[in-house]
């Protein structure tokens, strides 16, 4: 008895290599829905798809931001059956906010945070009727933890987040099963497109002070965070195919084990200061420490590739 698998953004990234891990999963549990936008860009889940399209891997058109367009494809569906929905499209915005329009602030939160409950006003009322179901929603470290030049995506996360939170009481109600992925950097399109939309930014609105700390300061290392934390997309897609085959699956789970000390800040100091005092140090004390964590981080990684467990995760968490 094959358990049905909705994925929406499954065009590139993530999705994409969530969609195929799942697919291929070895003892064929799953039916795979693997959802995009826009049909003409299936090109690369084709190819990664191999021989799983048309036996458990299937296209479907998707817009989160198109209720109608949610509503038809769940129709589509046999018994319009979603087991597990996999809410994985998003985007991303960097940069101050004084040089960001409302209308691009807008598209962000209808894109990851109004996107996923869209997506549950669809899929949520049969999953409660039929007292089976589970919901995962590809969070972030930020949306436990605000980043420099992150405000509107860490708030779209944060909204993710505390919506997620309070279905979650309701859902155990009904039997229904809710997990937050929280991946750290991961190297795709993604990084890259909101690197190349930041480098584009018209800094005149910004005072001189901060048009220099996200030029100078931010873009200067990111590409090196990633370099140093950044998982690949298949990191994230084999966390989350075993979060989907657990029995209990945990209602959060970070993906990225050198990010957990950061993320461990915050639940260390009820005040909020800790964190922000950190990462103010990182970025704003000197370059020194600055360089100094992200080689410590470097090593990290290196030995962190030899035992990559989630059991090990779980229990550090
Ligand atoms: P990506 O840009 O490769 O993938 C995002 C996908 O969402 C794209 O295929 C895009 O077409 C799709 N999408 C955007 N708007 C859509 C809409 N209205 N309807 C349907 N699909 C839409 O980036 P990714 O890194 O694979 O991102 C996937 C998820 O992972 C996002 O929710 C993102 O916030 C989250 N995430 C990414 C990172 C990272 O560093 N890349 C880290 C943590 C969390």
């Amino acid at each position: 008895n094959q358990k049905v698998v909705l994925v929406t953004g499954c065009s590139s990234g993530i999705g994409l290599a969530l969609a195929v891990r799942i697919a291929k999963d070895e003892k064929k549990r799953f039916m795979v829905y693997a959802t995009m936008r826009n049909l003409s860009k299936g090109a690369a889940l084709v190819e990664a798809a191999g021989r799983t399209l048309g036996r458990t891997l299937q296209i479907k058109r998707l817009d989160v931001c198109d209720e109608g367009s949610i509503k038809a494809c769940v129709d589509s569906l046999p018994e319009r059956r979603v087991d597990i929905l996999i809410s994985n499209a998003g985007m991303g915005l960097i940069g101050p906010i004084e040089c960001q329009s409302m209308e691009e602030m807008k598209t962000v939160m209808d894109t990851n945070f109004f996107g996923l409950v869209r997506l549950l006003k669809e899929v949520l009322p049969d999953m409660k009727k039929r007292k089976s179901g589970h919901i995962v929603v590809i969070s972030s470290v930020m949306g436990i933890q605000g980043i420099l030049f992150n405000d509107i995506y860490a708030a779209s996360k944060f909204a993710v987040e505390g919506f997620c939170e309070s279905l979650a009481v309701q859902a155990l109600r009904f039997n229904l099963n809710i997990s937050l992925i929280e991946p750290g950097p991961v190297i795709t399109e993604f990084e890259r497109k909101v690197y190349e939309e930041g480098m584009k930014i018209d800094l005149s609105k910004a005072d001189k002070v901060t048009a220099d700390m996200f030029t100078n300061i931010y873009l200067k290392n990111y590409g090196q965070i990633f370099e140093s934390l950044g998982q690949t997309p298949e990191d994230i897609a084999e966390h989350t195919h075993k979060i989907i085959t657990m029995e209990n699956p945990p209602f959060r789970h970070q993906t990225n084990t050198l990010y957990t000390p950061m993320t461990t800040l915050k639940y260390a100091d009820p005040n909020g200061d800790l964190p922000i005092d950190t990462f103010y140090k990182m970025v704003f004390e000197h370059d020194k420490v600055f360089n100094a964590s992200l080689n410590f981080l470097k090593l990290l990684r290196w030995r962190s590739r030899k035992s990559f467990s989630l059991e090990k995760d779980k229990n550090q968490a």
